[in-house]
Parts: structure tokens; C-alpha cells; sequence
């Protein structure tokens, strides 16, 4: 029988009770070091202090009153949004998938309003992950989500990703824009490299096209800089985040500059729970945390310790491991034997970890680890790494 809590994920049997910074503890007692950040979200850790007393201060107040009102908390968040990047303009929503849903009706609609009606394709990359919603799956182009889903929805030209000739040899009268993560999280953890983003940048300006950046889940800290585009140094048209910016709580957003975030006028665009009180006043707590002055340069810092860390442990296991990648708290570890092997290997040592594309495990820390907790990650994906040798498996079945 179908089980009461619909069966689209197989999951870990683990129920975690409680955590407290990185680690997350079970019922039974048992701990885990979080290097998965439920899917690299909880990024000022579990039960942050700040944050939890900001949450619960504010339910004792308001929650949700609708978009039909003044919303001083989703003010003041996209103030300081607008503050701290290249943005303009900030829309506030509750996913990932729906602020990417957002980010394309705006550049649409920015072609229609500038005299080019005609213009409503997206240029997307292989190895993209953008959401779940029918149109969010047709920007991913995976085959194996779009499955049984009806015909895909049109508008997305699909391009190797790293391969800006390809780009310029998708665009076509009918494109409008870019869509790219800067750091491709579910694809396995690749970077789109600094002369691929700027390359974007200056193609989108030759052709008058919009870029815009799914920062959903390498954008608020992850990468040491809030966004990850910076490190290229080039000023995007618009941009999305979700995952890190409620750490834990439900919120998406959409920045954009003022040329672009213009054409969204009222009734074009809207959400029931976006920005509402409670979400904003949570992601108001992640960026106290976030902004405060050296933070980034501590993930900077601490992505360094877990590099070299990494590196050494692939360079130990070859027979496991292939290669190390990533930026900052966003990594990566191309595996020679399955992902889902080393993932189960050290959830035996108790650290909990993300697969991604490419055969590869994803380590995604919340940004607020410790030295420490870094150290112990590593002892414990040493220990994992050692059940995945070949000889491993005639040890443990004794
Ligand atoms: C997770 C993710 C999404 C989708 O976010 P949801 O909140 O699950 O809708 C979109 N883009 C990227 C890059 C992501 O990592």
C-alpha cells in the first residue's frame, strides 16, 4: 500500500530529532555531522540562536497578512539586498523553482516591452538544474525528470555548458536570454569558469540579451562572496537565490536591476505566501549573519582548510576518489566507485552528505562550521572512504 506521505523521494531511514550547529542529532541518540545542510539550506547551521529567536519573536506578532499590504520585513530584506549587489529591485517568493519561473516571465517580458515581442527563448546548459515546475523542467532538459510529463514547454535551447561558441550559435531572432548557474550544484558541482561568465556578459550585451543567474543554491555566502557571479566580476541583469537566504525557512527571491524589474508592474506577477512577515523576518536573520563584517572571508578561510583536506583524501584513495572540485563551502568529490556508495559509507560514520551529477558527492557545510567540525568531517570521511576500498567489502562481510 501506498505509504500516507507520497513516495517521490527514497529516503534515508534516519528521522532527525534535533541539531545544533552542523551535527543533527537522531531520537536515539545518534549524531551526525551535516555536510549536506539539507541540501545546502541551513546554511547559519540548525537551531542558530539568532535566528530561531527572530522566528519566534515574530509569530508571536504577525505572520502573514498577503502582498495586499505594506510589508515592512520584505522592505527592509530588499533594501539591504539592493544594498549589497548590483540589484535594483527585489520580488520575494517561497522556492527556488518559482523564482526561476519568475526570473523568465521578467526577461520575457522586458523583450516584449522593448519592441521584441518575438523574442521568449531561453539559452540553458546541459547539466542544469532549475526546479521541478513544467517550465522549470524544460530549462533543466534532463530527460529522466521530463519523462511522462506531457510535451515540454517550449522556449529553452539547451547548450553545453563552459562552451560559449555553442551559445553564440544557439542565439537566434526568436532568444531573449541566458539562464546559467555560476557554480552548477545538482550537475556536480562545476564551475562555470571565470572567461565562460564574462564571455556570457559581453554576448548578452552584443546581442541585447538578458543574463540571468540561478543562484539558488551556489548564491547567499556559499562560494565566500554572497553571490558567486562576483568572482567573475560582471553585473548580471537579474538573479535568483532561495536555498541559503531563509536558512532552513521557505523563502526565493528574484534581484534585478531596474531595466529589467520594471516591466513586472502590478498584475503581472504575484504570490500568495512570498515575502510574507515571518519569511522575511528569517532571511532578515540569515543576512545579520551573513553581512556581518569578515564572514565571507571565514568561508573563504574554511572552503581553503576543505580543499586541501579534499585533496589529500583523493590523493590517498584513488581506488574512491577521482578528483576534488568546487569553490568555498560548495565541493565536491568525483568518485571512481558509485556516489551512492561513498554516500552510504559515510552516513556509517556518521556524516551526512548530497549526491550530485558526474558521480559525485556533494559536501555542502552549513557556512557557520567550525575548524573543528572540519576536522572531524575529514576523520570521518577518511573512515568512510577506507569501507569503499575494494578489499573492504570481504572485511566487512565477516
Ligand atoms: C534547488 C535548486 C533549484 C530549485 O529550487 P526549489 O526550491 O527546489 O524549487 C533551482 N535551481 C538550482 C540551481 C537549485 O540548486
Amino acid at each position: 500500500m501506498i505509504p500516507a506521505l507520497m513516495p517521490t523521494y527514497n529516503r534515508a531511514d534516519l528521522a532527525f530529532e534535533r541539531g545544533e550547529g552542523a551535527w543533527l542529532y537522531t531520537a536515539d541518540g545518534r549524531r551526525f555531522l551535516d555536510f549536506g545542510s539539507g541540501i545546502a539550506t541551513a546554511s547559519v547551521g540548525h537551531a542558530n540562536k539568532h535566528l530561531a529567536d527572530a522566528i519566534a519573536a515574530q509569530v508571536h506578532k504577525v505572520m502573514h497578512v498577503s502582498n495586499l499590504y505594506r510589508i515592512p520585513q520584505a522592505e527592509l530584506l530588499a533594501q539591504r539586498l539592493v544594498d549589497a549587489t548590483f540589484a535594483d529591485s527585489v520580488f520575494f517568493c517561497n522556492s527556488g523553482a518559482e523564482a526561476n519561473e519568475g526570473m523568465v516571465k521578467m526577461i520575457r517580458r522586458a523583450a516584449y516591452e522593448t519592441g521584441h515581442p518575438d523574442r521568449y527563448r531561453m539559452i540553458t546548459f546541459e547539466g542544469a538544474f532549475h526546479g521541478r515546475t513544467l517550465g522549470m523542467l524544460a530549462a533543466t532538459g534532463n530527460e529522466k525528470y521530463l519523462k511522462g510529463f506531457g510535451p515540454r514547454v517550449d522556449g529553452f535551447d539547451q547548450v553545453p555548458f563552459n562552451n560559449l561558441n555553442a551559445v553564440r550559435d544557439a542565439i537566434g531572432p526568436h532568444t531573449a536570454g541566458i539562464m546559467v548557474e555560476a557554480v552548477q550544484g545538482e550537475g556536480g558541482i562545476r564551475r562555470g569558469s571565470i572567461d565562460f561568465l564574462r564571455g556570457l556578459r559581453g554576448t548578452c550585451d552584443e546581442f541585447g540579451l538578458a543574463l540571468g543567474l540561478d543562484e539558488v543554491q551556489c548564491g547567499m555566502g556559499r562560494t565566500g562572496k554572497l553571490f558567486a557571479f562576483e568572482w567573475a566580476g560582471i553585473v548580471p541583469d537579474v538573479v535568483t537565490t532561495a536555498k541559503g537566504l531563509g536558512g532552513g525557512f521557505p523563502i526565493g527571491a528574484i534581484l534585478a536591476r531596474e531595466h529589467m524589474a520594471k516591466y513586472l508592474v502590478a498584475g503581472t506577477h504575484g504570490t500568495t505566501f512570498g515575502g510574507n512577515p515571518l519569511a522575511c523576518t528569517a532571511a532578515n536573520a540569515v543576512l545579520d549573519i551573513l553581512l556581518a563584517p569578515g564572514f565571507l572571508d571565514e568561508v573563504v578561510r574554511k572552503g581553503e582548510v576543505l580543499a586541501a583536506a579534499l585533496a589529500d583524501l583523493v590523493a590517498d584513495f584513488p581506488a574512491v576518489f577521482e578528483e576534488a572540485r568546487g569553490i568555498g563551502l560548495i565541493r565536491g568529490l568525483k568518485c571512481a566507485v558509485p556516489a551512492g556508495d561513498v554516500q552510504a559509507a559515510f552516513i556509517a560514520e556518521g556524516l551526512l552528505s548530497v549526491t550530485a551529477g558526474e558521480n559525485v558527492v556533494r559536501l555542502v557545510p552549513p557556512l557557520v562550521i567550525t575548524d573543528a567540525d572540519i576536522a572531524e568531517a575529514m576523520a570521518r570521511m577518511y573512515r568512510g572512504a577506507a569501507r569503499c576500498l575494494p578489499s573492504a567489502g570481504k572485511d566487512a562481510a565477516q
